[in-house]
């Protein structure tokens, strides 16, 4: 048991706020956050929790004003710094409903910097409702401690997509049709990992795909794993080889 027990106690209920944090400040909560704090966690005026803004990193508040739908806040101190993790990107073609809400959960717990829908040949779910789809982000990112959220853009086509590349990133590519293994391949610095779609991408994908200048190809392992397990697992391996999980 250390001296003194962690500040601020980790069971603290955290929330995502879109204003601007800073000491003193004061936050009106929306009617959704009022509810939960006010009549699901049952918290009163001078209660403490966790706030982040996505930039400026954690802050303690006090609740300072409660009525029945509104609820403010008083920001006291910071008490985490914005987060310094790698900088990794996802792209992954998008699967049915469930499928891809719980891919961005999992992706913002791992530490995903921005979440990229790509829409290839045998893509199944072309549309994405994104506001959902953030929506499933702050929860994962209030529970999980993160400090910010991962961007998840509009769908992009993959002839797009392999036009935007940014040359400082390093693209992996996960194929299953065989190539180094992932754990050997990565390397710290900007990365994004793409995933195919359930069916696969098709050879003349695969092909504009490799002749990528900032393309590396990787492999997850001699099985075939579905399309979200692949991403899962790809992100966790990258994220252990350039150090998150010191
Ligand atoms: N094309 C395959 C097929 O024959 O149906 C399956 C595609 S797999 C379900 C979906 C995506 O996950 C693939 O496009 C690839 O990006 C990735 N993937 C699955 N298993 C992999 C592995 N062992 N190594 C690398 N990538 C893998």
């Amino acid at each position: 048991m250390p001296a003194t027990p962690a500040w601020p106690p980790k069971s603290l209920p955290r929330l995502f706020v879109r204003q601007p944090l800073s000491a003193g400040g004061r936050i009106e909560l929306d009617a959704r956050q009022a509810n939960y704090l006010g009549n699901v966690l049952r918290l009163k005026e001078g209660a403490e929790l966790l706030v982040f803004d996505g930039s400026t990193g954690e802050w303690l508040a006090r609740i300072s004003d409660a009525a029945k739908k509104r609820m403010a806040l008083r920001v006291e101190r910071q008490t985490r710094e914005p987060e310094t993790i790698p900088d990794v990107w996802l792209a992954f073609a998008p699967v049915k409903r469930t499928r891809i809400d719980w891919l961005v959960e999992k992706a913002t717990e791992l530490g995903a910097a921005r979440l990229v829908p790509i829409i290839t040949h045998r893509t199944v779910a072309e549309r994405v409702k994104l506001e959902r789809l953030e929506a499933i982000a702050i929860e994962a990112a209030e529970q999980c401690g993160r400090t910010r959220l991962p961007d998840i853009v509009e769908p992009l086509p993959l002839r797009l997509f392999l036009q935007q590349l940014d040359a400082k990133r390093t693209l992996y590519f996960a194929d299953e049709a065989g190539s180094e293994p992932a754990a050997h391949t990565f390397r710290s610095g900007p990365a994004l990992i793409l995933v195919g779609p359930e069916g696969g991408f098709t050879d003349e994908e695969r092909s504009a795909i490799r002749a990528a200048p900032t393309g590396v190809a990787i492999s997850l392992g001699p099985r075939i794993l579905r399309a979200e397990t692949a991403a899962l697992a790809s992100l966790a391996a990258y994220m252990a080889v350039a150090g998150d999980w010191r």
